[in-house]
């Protein structure tokens, strides 16, 4: 591996800023390969060195990958004027990292955002001729029907003109429009055109009332997530992505 300041490193890790490193490394709180460091110009190859801080041992990583529940009235940004961000919503041990989101969901959409550091996975599950598919649950005003499932396997023309590619719709629950009762359903589409699903429904004459993503490729939205609180990938989700 590649060797860096020690203080650069654990700046980088969260550890504080650089003048917050120097002092702990002043007070003899960080050890590598068990001798106390002395210099925190000290240059380390972070991924063979054992470092600790406080006795408590630093796990080097380049990357972090994050599955948020992205709550309704947050952009999936990483800066805003005037809105909260998704990443305004982590905690500083990860922010540090600049994880961004890997592609968007409306400001009033719920759901599955992977945020990473990591340009290259997130470029290829982003790469449109990749045909990541991507699963919507969804509440739309009046009944969706058989119909709506014909048409947009088919395909719909959007406003624009735009004419999406082959989708699944899975009907959960019709709706009764005379009872005021929405439909539930599933939509997976593979490809991600602005505002794609609501505007699909709207090609059918149908409005999308509450939007929820719950699947991207292989990933599965956390049911033990609640909106506005995250997790990191596990191994097993990391591999399917990769
Ligand atoms: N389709 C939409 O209309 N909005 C989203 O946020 C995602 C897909």
């Amino acid at each position: 591996g590649k060797k860096q300041r020690i203080d650069k490193l654990l700046a980088h890790m969260g550890f504080g800023t650089r003048s917050e490193i120097r002092r702990i490394v002043k007070q003899g709180a960080v050890q590598v390969d068990g001798a106390t460091v002395k210099d925190s110009g000290l240059q380390v190859d972070p991924e063979a060195a054992a470092i600790t801080v406080e006795g408590r041992r630093v796990e080097y990583r380049e990357y972090v990958y994050l599955m948020l529940n992205k709550p309704q009235g947050v952009v999936s940004a990483t800066e805003d004027s005037r809105d909260r961000t998704v990443v305004d919503l982590l905690a500083a041990e990860y922010a540090h990292f600049e994880p961004f989101p890997v592609g968007r969901l409306d400001k009033d959409t719920e759901g599955l955002l992977l945020l990473t550091n990591d340009g290259k996975l997130a470029h290829n599950l982003l790469s449109p001729r990749k045909h990541v598919p991507k699963t919507y649950f969804a509440e739309v005003e009046g009944k969706v029907d058989a119909a709506d499932a014909a048409a947009f396997e088919k395909g719909v023309e959007l406003d624009d003109g735009y004419v999406t590619m082959p989708a699944k719709l899975v009907v959960l629950k019709e709706g009764d429009p005379a009872e005021g009762r929405v439909s539930k359903i599933e939509l997976t589409i593979m490809e991600g055109k602005f505002h794609q699903v609501k505007r699909m429904f709207q090609a059918v004459g149908k409005k999308v009332v509450f939007l929820k993503r719950i699947a991207m490729g292989p990933l599965l939205l956390d049911e033990h997530l609640p909106p506005g609180s995250y997790r990191e990938l596990t191994e097993e989700e990391l591999e399917l992505l990769r």
